[in-house]
């Protein structure tokens, strides 16, 4: 438990040696999926990633694999074979993916300053700049919002449109003018209102506007993005290659955000992010993930050409960051420099992640 759920899954061989993979937000059936994913897995080669990856993937076809909780699930086992193939041959997992197009990978902090009003406000965002990030990120989407006419109907009032442009002003009236701004709507309206937010975050030169609507009607993203010169990004609720190819196709983000602990693993968001290079659209991914997770996910980050910034969740729960890998903070100057250590590079500082292991949940069974 850290930003949500996570489910982190290690693979065993008979050398002695585990690998060690995260998977995120769609989770809760985690375990019993990963325990059924095992008679794919048990005594084949590791090192065929993508043939385990396929298997297992196509017997799902009638149990949900095409996304949530199944590429969750499967996606914390590919990094597992990945960070288990660098440790076998000795080497980081950007080489296995590529080699590096960057020794370090850019993040940006989810700010969680949720209320412009508040007066520790300034405070916490003046605390993200001290830290060195160079972007950050803030939500505007409010369900307690009192101007809200309807709790089922998302269609924004005036009063909630101003209030969500008062917002982004606050942000970047505070922020340096070179960081860089993005907000998450978090695909809860309507066209309507998506598309007179966008317009009217115009003046503040975003670096993305994320989801104003829900990310299945591509097309309804893609008359937003036409109608406005705000970037739109979208896809932390898309799932693998297929989820991206119709945005892609049909033109309709600037930006986008898979995630790779739900996507379906390190090598389809290397997939998904060349896929975009072709469409000259850069690589931004949701990332809400431990430490481990995080460096699986900038071991992708460093690998494509076209990535421009990573997501980081942590601010609220920093003595947990810092805590969760024997590591420590991986996080220098709002940078991620990567390891030349085997695998993805780091590893549970079990003491801590047991403090947030979910209640009735299993801890990992070697044995089994
Ligand atoms: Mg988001």
């Amino acid at each position: 438990m850290g930003h949500g759920l996570q489910l982190h899954v290690r693979i065993y061989t008979d050398q002695g040696i585990f690998g060690h993979g995260e998977g995120t937000d769609a989770v809760q059936g985690g375990a019993p999926l990963v325990r059924m994913f095992r008679r794919f897995l048990v005594g084949q080669d590791p090192l065929n990633v993508e043939a385990l990856w396929e298997r297992i993937r196509t017997a799902g076809i009638f149990a949900g694999a095409q996304g949530g909780q199944y590429t969750a699930a499967l996606s914390a086992v590919e990094t597992a074979l990945w960070d288990l193939a660098g440790k076998a041959m000795g080497i980081p997992v950007y080489q296995l993916l590529g080699g590096k197009c960057r020794d370090r990978v850019r993040l940006y902090c989810d700010s969680q300053t949720e209320d412009p009003k508040d007066p520790e406000a300034p405070k916490k965002i003046a605390g993200i700049v001290d830290m060195g990030f160079t972007a950050a990120k803030i939500d505007i989407d409010e369900a307690m919002d009192p101007n809200r006419w309807d709790r089922v109907n998302w269609t924004a009032s005036n009063a909630e449109v101003d209030r969500m442009v008062a917002k982004v002003k606050f942000m970047r009236e505070s922020l340096p003018a070179r960081t860089d701004l993005a907000v998450d709507m978090h695909g809860r309206y309507d066209m309507t209102t998506g598309k007179r937010v966008a317009k009217e975050l115009e003046p503040f030169k975003l670096l993305f506007l994320e989801e104003p609507v829900p990310p299945e009607n591509v097309d309804a993203m893609r008359d937003i993005r036409e109608s406005t010169s705000t970037p739109i990004c979208c896809g932390e609720n898309l799932f693998l290659r297929h989820g991206f190819r119709t945005v892609l196709e049909r033109r309709a983000a600037d930006i986008i955000m898979p995630d790779l602990q739900k996507v379906g693993g390190l090598l389809e968001g290397r997939k998904i992010a060349d896929m975009a290079h072709v469409y000259y659209t850069p690589f931004a991914p949701h990332c809400v993930v431990s430490p481990i997770g995080t460096m699986a996910s900038c071991h992708v980050c460093a690998a494509v050409p076209n990535f421009l910034v990573l997501e980081w969740h942590w601010i609220s729960r920093l003595e947990l960051w810092k805590n969760f890998v024997r590591e420590g903070d991986i996080i220098e100057k709002g940078f991620v420099t990567l390891p030349d250590r085997p695998g993805i590079g780091v590893e549970m500082n079990e003491e801590a992640a047991r403090k947030v292991q979910v209640k009735d949940t299993p801890w990992f069974e070697p044995g089994l």
